[in-house]
């Protein structure tokens, strides 16, 4: 980071360089979260696509960290908060435009699954269903491969648009991404994703429509919606279900501080009140070690523990 780092000069150097962005000093990223915890962003910023550009090459040149993230639905951040500028794409980076002979979407990063996956059932556009109850944007959902209801992203998706370090714009055929179980490419580079394009099918309206309504359905059934939570907390390990492996082992409503094993589904961590990072860390520490004595199978996290004095 660059020597004379102070985050209000850096914030009005910002400011001063791009009059029409609006930088947020001390952020608190429970604000932007799923999970409603973690301490303040140094700085915090939604970007439209084209301001990114010149942003990055910026944030570079400073030597400034930063990192980039979506809807927040798979982030656990720290109490101490995030070093450096979190750029979120959010509604300003979010068009989506479907093709409806070709059976086409192309969609900005901050587009949500939902609102994606509802735009292609009104074109009666079939493939996206899975990830109607996915809270997540297009750019969260690539980096992590998202899935659900036997479906994931690697099914859909034609080619993705990252923003490189230096700021070139790269158009990546899927296959080049290693798209598999909650894991890609993008998690060992410093690639943004800044657009995608699907390719989906011809369908029929109402039958997609009826897919959606019953996959949104099981997850109001099955998913603990009504608390703060990121989704699943941990991997799936192979052969086995992390949620029943916790359930089995006595830890449904295992509580450390504000969080809790969820008592309807052992897979998420909820919120339950006021929960801290470090409430939730020490959880899953403790789940992990209590699930490997009793079966010998570490959990991995899922969620992506991010910001000061985590990892
Ligand atoms: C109630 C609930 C249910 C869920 N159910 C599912 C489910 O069924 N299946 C599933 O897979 N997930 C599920 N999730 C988890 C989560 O919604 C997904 O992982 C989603 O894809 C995350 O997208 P996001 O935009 O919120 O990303 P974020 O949480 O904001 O970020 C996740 C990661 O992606 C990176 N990232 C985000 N945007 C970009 C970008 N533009 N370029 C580069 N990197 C980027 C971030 O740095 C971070 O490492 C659930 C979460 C909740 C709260």
């Amino acid at each position: 980071m660059h020597n004379s780092f102070s985050k209000k000069d850096f914030y009005n150097e910002l400011q001063e360089r791009f009059p029409e962005v609006e930088f947020l000093l001390d952020e608190p990223m429970k604000k932007h979260t799923t999970f409603r915890i973690g301490g303040p962003a140094d700085i915090y910023v939604e970007p439209s696509i084209s301001q990114m550009v010149p942003l990055i090459t910026f944030l570079k040149e400073s030597s400034v960290p930063y990192i980039v993230i979506g809807n927040g639905s798979n982030l656990l951040v720290s109490d101490d908060g995030i070093e450096g500028v979190v750029i979120s794409f959010g509604k300003s980076a979010a068009e989506i435009s479907i093709n409806q002979d070709t059976a086409e979407i192309t969609v900005e990063a901050g587009a949500m699954l939902s609102s994606v996956a509802n735009r292609a059932a009104d074109a009666g556009l079939t493939g996206l269903e899975f990830a109607s109850g996915i809270p997540g944007s297009i750019g969260g959902a690539v980096y992590m491969n998202a899935g659900a209801y036997g479906g994931e992203m690697k099914d859909v998706i034609t080619t993705v648009q990252i923003l490189r370090e230096d700021g070139q714009i790269e158009t990546v055929p899927v296959d080049k991404l290693d798209l598999s179980y909650r894991h890609s490419a993008l998690m060992n580079s410093s690639g943004i994703v800044i657009g995608a394009t699907l390719q989906l099918a011809k369908g029929n309206k109402d039958e997609i429509k009826a897919t959606i309504d019953d996959i949104r359905q099981k997850r109001i059934e099955k998913q603990p919606l009504n608390f703060p939570s990121a989704g699943s907390t941990f991997k799936r390990p192979e052969g086995y279900f992390a949620g029943k492996l916790i359930d089995d082992s006595g830890l449904r409503g295992y509580t450390v501080g504000g969080a809790q094993v969820s008592e309807k589904h052992c897979g998420f961590v909820v919120n339950k009140s006021d929960a801290t990072a470090s409430d939730v860390l020490t959880l899953m520490k403790n789940v992990d070690q209590i699930v490997y004595e009793k079966f010998g199978v570490h959990l991995t996290p899922e969620v992506r523990i991010i910001g000061r004095n985590v990892n």
